[in-house]
């Protein structure tokens, strides 16, 4: 069975291209060994030419797009899927026109169309292993079926393109042990060396996709997001790996959606509107092409999402593409892409530019797909010039050439020379005389150690992941002058092994600061007076006012901070930015009853004032004289303090303010009252003892002061009780204005309020007092006396007890109200202006007016009375103190 059947070949093949190291034969004019054919229909699922090949690469390519949920093949042609799998082609051409690198060795493909269907490619390469395997079984029954050459197995996979049709091939080549190296499946699923140990892959993985992708977002001082990503094995790992990046680097995710294969046009629609409606100005896109391309359409052809104009999109390795940009500029003008870093390769440039329908006669399909592609109307034609080279090119031939490097290092290590190959069993004659088999696992580990700088320039190694190093291109969408066209320029690069701080470079041409103007994407920032407050449905939060008493100054805080005591926000309804004092409000003598009350105290003190005068006047007329002038003057003392006292009532309250209120007010009334009742005991106690010819003791003028302010003393008492009991105090109550707009409350100065016993006894006091002058006050009113003298004391007790029993009403009335304090003084100040005129009116009226009955003689009495100054003749005059001196 192992026959060099090969080796004349061989070595006529090796000395013609030693000869001709650099003229790449292209094998493209003849037509393929095979075509295939879909076993249900007339469809063309690859083609391959294994004739008289040394190892066959299989290949996966896209060719076409699914259609019917990714279960059926299009006939719509996937440019980027052909132009890889003609690069396999090229790149398969040059290996073998290379006389250095396999001398001695052709390469042969297998290629099949993917449809970027999972099953379809399951199917398709399934074919690749089970032919493998029916090799060695028919080859070992002896049951050859047609020429030994087309049993030549699969030696490895090149692809596929996207990585959720890789992950299943790759599950069912590690059975198989078929090394496989995808140009495109950039997913960090396959990352996992136990699950997909024969999986290789020319590009990076996704986790550094992913994280140029945040470098980029970062640098751009973007800090808010949205992203879209394809619910299948390529979006989903990467749109993850991209959350949790930005999740540890502060960056902030608005919306994120999925689009799922199913999604019929309405769903794009959702998605678009939704988009449009972010407030993140900057989009990730983690999509497959197909995906992302619907969006942009949908979102193009949207009234509803044209908003999202002027947005910017960074587009991931498989959705970065000048062709998608260019389509819709309308909505993806600011474009950037995160592409692995390749240069394209010029010559398959020549190469596929050469190619025409005609010509390229191993290709079954280049009719069919330059027609579709290039718009091609007649039999012949050639690519277009739009035409541009898709961007994972110099990938496939990567992946090609690793192949070859692989086979070059096995070749050298364990073949004898000149290399003796057997190609059906792939063995070579080892340098021991037995052969050396180049088996899957072997195969890997020489792919493992390879290390060479490919024709694309890109330097080839994988390492322990079975991925090459992460270069990435960071590209910009824009239009190019000449043409005015579109074109995604690379205006930096990201390199995983560059320090972290230089990992994201921008090449010296490029001004950063103008690539990323005009943009910015951040949460909103909470200005003066709001706080950010978190909340589950975004990490950017919501901004909050700070209300009431709270406030913040500063942007971007994240709590309220209180204003000092008696301050309050200055925007309570929209939010605080500083505090301001509160409106205090008490008894001011600007208010309506401040200026009653300074009116009323005014009268009064003039009054005082005039009866004063009056009585300095006529200080020795004997209406003056018949008044007891001492009682008179303490009388007129407490009238005036109750008037002064008002001014107590219209300060700010305090604690001086409080307690004096309370001081005077219970002092000048008590001195009203005490003064009088001792006058009135005094008149009811002289005429009582009229009858008795000693005179009653204690009535001389001392005493009368003495007693008048024993009783005083003893309110007095009690006040001072009180005071100590509750100490004078200011109450501040805030109170909001239910009909106030603005929400400002306004503070309410009170006096506390004394302890409610001491006030009763005080009342109970003050109360006893008047009862027992009223009493004597109905006693005496018939007295005779000097000008009435009893009769006026009578009048102003009554009115006393009149204004007393005012006093309590209002006082029970308006007990914790704001207006006691002025109910209060206004019925001082009427007691004060009541006695006043009972008790001193009708002597000043005499006294001015009526001169004539100012004389002892022509009193007021009425006749038949006895006057008070009568009564020396019993009670030696000078003893009497009622008409003294
Ligand atoms: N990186 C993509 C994936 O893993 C494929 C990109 C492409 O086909 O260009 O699915």
């Amino acid at each position: 069975m192992e026959q060099p059947f090969l080796t004349s070949r061989v070595l006529f093949l090796s000395i013609l291209l030693s000869m001709s190291d650099c003229a790449i034969q292209y094998d493209h004019t003849s037509p393929p060994e095979r075509v295939l054919y879909s076993r249900t229909s007339d469809r063309i699922t690859g083609f391959k030419d294994t004739l008289d090949k040394d190892v066959i690469l299989g290949g996966l390519f896209p060719v076409h797009v699914s259609q019917s949920m990714g279960g059926q093949c299009s006939d719509r042609f996937r440019s980027s899927g052909f132009q890889r799998m003609e690069a396999m082609l090229f790149a398969i051409d040059s290996i073998n026109s290379n006389s250095s690198l396999l001398p001695g060795m052709s390469l042969g493909y297998d290629i099949r169309d993917t449809c970027v269907s999972e099953n379809i490619a399951l199917d398709e390469s399934i074919d690749f292993v089970l032919e493998s395997d029916q090799l060695e079984v028919e080859s070992c029954g002896g049951m050859s079926n047609g020429n030994a050459s087309d049993r030549v197995k699969v030696s490895s996979v090149i692809g596929a393109s996207s990585s959720s049709v890789s992950i299943p091939v790759a599950s069912l080549l590690r059975l198989f042990r078929v090394p496989q190296i995808s140009y495109a499946s950039s997913s960090s699923a396959l990352n996992n060396r136990d699950r997909y140990e024969y999986f290789l892959r020319t590009v990076p993985p996704d986790n550094q996709q992913a994280m140029a992708m945040i470098d980029l977002i970062e640098r751009a001082n973007w800090s808010f997001v949205s992203t879209i990503y394809s619910d299948n094995l390529y979006g989903e790992p990467g749109i993850n790996q991209f959350h949790e990046l930005a999740h540890r680097r502060g960056i902030c995710i608005d919306l994120n959606l999925p689009i799922k294969e199913s999604f019929l046009d309405y769903e794009y629609q959702y998605v678009a509107d939704r988009l449009a409606n972010s407030t993140a100005n900057v989009t990730v896109l983690f999509t497959s092409f197909e995906h992302a391309d619907m969006l942009l359409r949908t979102m193009t052809n949207s009234n509803r999402s044209i908003n999202k104009a002027g947005k910017v999109w960074i587009a991931s390795d498989s959705t970065a593409s000048t062709v998608l940009a260019a389509n819709y500029a309308q909505v993806a003008s600011e474009l950037w892409g995160v592409l692995p870093a390749t240069n394209l390769h010029a010559p398959f440039d020549d190469y596929y530019r050469q190619l025409s329908t005609s010509s390229n006669k191993r290709n079954p399909w280049t009719q069919d797909a330059f027609k579709q592609l290039y718009n091609c109307a007649h039999n012949d034609c050639n690519v277009s010039s739009d035409y541009s080279q898709n961007e994972k090119v110099p990938l496939v031939i990567d992946a090609v050439y690793s192949i070859a490097y692989a086979l070059k290092e096995f070749i050298s290590d364990k073949c004898s020379a000149p290399l003796v190959w057997y190609a059906n069993n792939q063995s070579c004659q080892s340098h021991n005389g037995r052969t050396a088999v180049l088996n899957g696992s072997v195969l890997l580990q020489h792919l493992m150690n390879v290390s060479f700088t490919s024709p694309t320039g890109n330097e080839v190694s994988f390492n322990e992941n079975g991925t090459v190093k992460a270069i990435y291109n960071i590209a910009v969408l824009k239009v190019e002058q000449e043409t005015s066209s579109y074109v995604l320029e690379n205006v930096g690069y990201w390199n995983e092994n560059l320090p972290i701080a230089n990992r994201l470079h921008f090449y010296a041409t490029q001004n950063e600061n103008e690539l990323f103007d005009d943009f910015t994407s951040q949460c909103q920032k909470c200005p003066p007076g709001q706080f950010k407050r978190a909340v589950t449905s975004s990490c950017c939060g919501t901004c909050d006012p700070c209300l009431g008493s709270n406030f913040t100054n500063t942007n971007s805080s994240t709590m309220c901070m209180t204003c000092p005591d008696n301050m309050w926000g200055n925007n309570p309804l929209t939010g605080n930015t500083h505090c301001i004092d509160i409106d205090e409000s008490y008894l001011k003598p600007s208010d309506a009853w401040g200026i009653v009350l300074i009116i009323l105290a005014i009268i009064g003190l003039i009054a005082v004032v005039f009866v004063t005068s009056a009585f300095i006047w006529f200080w020795n007329t004997p209406i003056v004289k018949s008044s007891g002038r001492e009682q008179m003057i303490l009388v007129l003392i407490g009238i005036t303090l109750c008037f002064v006292s008002t001014l107590f009532f219209l300060l700010k309250p305090s604690p001086a303010s409080c307690g004096l209120q309370r001081i005077v007010m219970w002092f000048s009334y008590s001195l009203i009252l005490c003064a009088l009742c001792v006058k009135l005991i005094r008149i009811t106690r002289i005429f009582m003892q009229q009858s008795i010819s000693s005179r009653p003791r204690f009535i001389t003028p001392p005493y009368q002061i003495i007693f008048t302010f024993l009783l005083v003393a003893c309110q007095m008492m009690l006040v001072f009780i009180s005071l100590l009991v509750v100490n004078p105090g200011v109450k501040k109550e805030l109170h909001h204005n239910k009909t106030n707009d603005n929400n400002f409350p306004t503070l309410i100065l009170q006096c506390t309020t004394p302890h409610i016993a001491l006030v009763v006894l005080q009342m109970l006091y003050n109360t006893a007092l008047l009862i027992t002058s009223n009493a004597l006050a109905v006693v005496t009113i018939r007295f005779p006396a000097n000008f009435n003298e009893s009769r006026y004391v009578a009048f102003s007790t009554f009115s006393l007890g009149l204004m007393w029993f005012l006093f309590i009403l209002s006082y029970v009335a308006t007990n914790g109200s704001t207006i006691q304090t002025a109910v209060l003084s206004s019925t001082i100040q009427l007691s004060a202006l009541s006695v006043l005129l009972c008790l001193f009116g009708p002597r000043v009226f005499i006294m001015i007016f009526w001169p004539s009955h100012n004389s002892s003689e022509s009193g007021m009495k009425p006749a038949g009375t006895k006057d008070l100054e009568s009564l020396p003749q019993r009670v030696p005059k000078s003893q009497t103190g009622v008409t003294v001196e």
